[in-house]
């Protein structure tokens, strides 16, 4: 079977993606196809328009130029850190608007008991900051996050003036991004 090579481009990125096979793919491109020109530019244009972000320098949360929003914003409190996974762990929290203090978005925690050279800078830095009244873990609810968070604590012993975790609520295996806000909201103001 022939499949013009455009389309076959286009399979191979996007099955790439997460939680994106083939099939899922060859649908999505004959799907934008059908759209006509104008429905496909509106869909490049969406995805070029991500290249104009990079991390910011500061929390590692995306930023279209220098500071993120948070970072940016001086009525945040810059001693309240609260590290997370992932930055769509951020957007998250920031829907229950139960935070307003910064991020650090540290990546995946280790499952080896090791943290990536990356992380190690953003753990050092964070360190050397100093005058940091509280650092929050906020992870997912899982044995894997309660591994990480633990070796965390070991490495930032002494970096704030208190560390804690968020309190109960998002049961056991589940993932903040997916908590709903009341929950993930209510777990972030019992932290302790
Ligand atoms: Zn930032």
């Amino acid at each position: 079977m022939n499949i013009p090579r455009s389309i076959q481009q286009f399979i191979t990125v996007f099955s790439g993606l997460p939680s994106i096979g083939p099939r899922q793919a060859t649908r999505l491109a004959f799907y934008l196809i059908a759209k006509g020109p104008h429905g496909v530019k509106a869909f490049a244009d969406a995805v070029s328009g991500l290249s104009s972000l990079a991390p910011c320098p500061e929390c590692f949360f995306v930023a279209e130029r220098g500071a993120c929003p948070f970072c940016g914003d001086k009525s945040r409190r810059k001693d309240s850190v609260a590290i997370v996974e992932r930055p769509t762990d951020v957007l998250a929290i920031e829907k229950t608007r139960a935070f307003n203090g910064v991020y650090l978005v540290l990546g995946d925690l280790p499952k080896n008991g090791a943290f990536s050279p990356d992380q190690a800078a953003k753990i050092a830095r964070l360190k050397a900051r100093g005058s940091v009244h509280e650092i929050i873990f906020a992870f997912d609810q899982t044995t894997h996050a309660d591994f990480g968070a633990s070796l965390l604590a070991r490495e930032l012993a002494g970096a704030a003036a208190k560390i804690t975790k968020l309190g109960r609520g998002i049961p056991t295996g589940g993932e903040i991004e997916f908590a709903d806000e009341e929950t993930l909201g209510s777990a972030f103001n019992r932290r302790s």
